[in-house]
């Protein structure tokens, strides 16, 4: 057994789980499998009258949610209830491609034959999620796969194992089969089984680049199988000299240290012009200066705790080597113990690192903490030149008031996701999410995208002639 704490106050239990093994893996693959048989005979708009109803559920259950969402994960209150908001929106959205198009028709080249696709289900898809979107993640993942009519085993983050509960419990509740959901609680070990058990078609993760390259390795040698990876993120702002400078610096605020910085999306590089560096950086480390760490629950909290002690060590390192690499911390860049009522918590302070070199560590690794590294960039062409010079490719913004350099810029960054005149931070359910480079393996979730990911294409013919027509051969026309 194991204790889900919060990182506010660690002597705080949220509850105590079972560190499942193999053999408990094995066990759900298989009840998730028997389950799916009856599943894949529901007709898909009632499927999507579950999920529906699932939505309903967790609408009704908003505040108890985002309460646990805070306690347990340690994030400040409008962002665990935005958290919560994103599996609302996620169940409307699947809902209603249940009663949206399913597949192609084309015309076919001979006559009295149809030609459509179709999707069927994979069949049991296992999933395994990080702590930083405790219920939006799963909900994510969840949705689109029951709609397309597979069972699933969820292996959530050992960080966040009550919210997941609450998740499935809301989905049970609302009439999806407790049999057909099964969640396998544990870290590394129950994670790995899952991703090399032959009995699960197709796995989808979300991590840390690291654990999703050994999930991905180890469930390729069990046999082709398809894997999708949503990983990490080093994402940029870029603030042109013709910026609305305080509006780059509500977005950098936001970007930089909202759930203390601890997104796949958080901006984590601010590539300023030199014109406007000076200005930028007067009013942004004023205001990350004056931000409050605190009792993520208390609505007066600006920034929360880390997820764990060991957070706060690996975040403290990276400054350590931006400072022995000749950057210069110009807020922040301490961790605190101290917070008033959050015992044994730990926090990084809001932190903005300047005289950062396209080369640093600072400028090329994720932190996933608060940790803002500047560059100056001379123009445009430089700025997107850095954006990219990365091994990432999540998400990224511009700021400016011009409206070719922003099309410009969209076009020459390479990552999934780009904002214009907004943070990195920000992604809406109807489009697809993910990124390039090692941030995935290409998949996108979101939007009809995971409907996609979770299911088969199946190309139909049918031939109502009565005799035999060759494609390619009969009925070409005139010569
Ligand atoms: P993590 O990689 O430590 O853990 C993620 C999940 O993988 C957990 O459930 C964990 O138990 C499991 N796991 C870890 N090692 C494993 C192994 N060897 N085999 C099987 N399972 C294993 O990540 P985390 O700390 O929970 O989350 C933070 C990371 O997730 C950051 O890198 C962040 O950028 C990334 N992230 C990406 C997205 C995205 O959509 N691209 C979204 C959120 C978070």
């Amino acid at each position: 057994m194991f204790d889900s704490v919060n990182p506010a106050r660690p002597a705080d239990v949220v509850g105590t789980y079972p560190s499942r093994s193999g053999e408990d893996v094995d066990g759900a693959v298989r009840a998730a499998a028997a389950a799916q048989i009856a599943w894949a005979r529901v007709p898909v708009p009632a499927r999507g009258e579950l999920i529906a109803a699932a939505g309903a559920v967790l609408a009704a259950r908003k505040a108890e949610l985002s309460a646990l969402v805070s306690r347990e994960v340690g994030k400040i209150a409008v962002e665990a209830g935005g958290d919560v908001q994103e599996a609302i929106d996620m169940a409307a959205f699947v809902a209603g491609q249940g009663r949206a198009a399913w597949g192609e028709t084309v015309p076919s080249e001979l006559a009295d034959k149809l030609c459509w696709t179709t999707r069927a289900p994979i069949g049991v898809v296992g999933m395994i999620t990080p702590w930083n979107f405790p219920v939006a993640i799963p909900s994510w993942k969840c949705f689109p796969a029951l709609l397309a009519g597979n069972g699933i085993v969820l292996k959530p983050s050992e960080h966040a194992p009550g919210c997941a509960e609450a998740f499935v419990r809301a989905c049970t509740e609302a009439g999806i089969p407790p049999d057909l959901l099964q969640v396998i609680h544990g870290g590394p070990v129950p994670g790995a089984a899952l991703a090399v058990h032959p009995g699960v078609g197709a796995l989808s993760f979300t991590g840390s680049v690291r654990s999703g390259r050994s999930v991905a390795a180890a469930a390729m040698e069990t046999g082709p199988r398809l894997v999708s990876l949503e990983l990490g993120g080093k994402n940029a702002m870029i603030v042109a000299a013709d910026a609305d400078i305080d509006l780059a610096v509500d977005g950098a605020l936001f970007g930089a240290f909202g759930t203390a910085g601890q997104r796949c999306t958080s901006t984590s590089r601010l590539l300023v012009h030199p014109d406007v560096a000076g200005a930028l950086l007067d009013r942004l480390v004023e205001r990350a200066g004056a931000l409050r760490l605190g009792d993520p629950q208390d609505p007066s909290t600006d920034v929360g705790p880390l997820i764990t002690e060991a957070a706060g060590q690996r975040i403290a390192a990276m400054v350590e080597v931006a400072r022995a690499e000749g950057a210069s911390v110009v807020c922040g860049g301490r961790p605190r113990t101290d917070v008033a009522g959050c015992e044994g918590a730990v926090f990084y302070e809001p932190t903005v690192v300047t005289g950062v070199r396209p080369a640093h560590r600072l400028a090329r690794e994720e932190v996933f903490g608060p940790v803002l590294a500047v560059l100056e960039v001379a123009d445009l062409d430089e700025a997107v030149a850095v954006v990219n010079q990365v091994d990432y490719g999540l998400s990224a913004a511009v700021y400016t008031r011009d409206v070719n350099a922003a099309l410009r810029a969209v076009a020459g960054i390479d990552t999934g996701i780009v904002y214009v005149n907004a943070p990195t931070i920000g992604a809406e359910i109807p489009l697809p999410f993910g990124g390039t480079k090692h941030t995935g393996n290409g998949f996108r979730e979101a939007g009809t995208r995971g409907i996609e990911q979770f299911s088969q294409v199946k190309t139909v013919y049918v031939d109502y002639s009565g005799r035999l027509q060759r494609a390619q051969i009969d009925n070409r026309g005139p010569s």
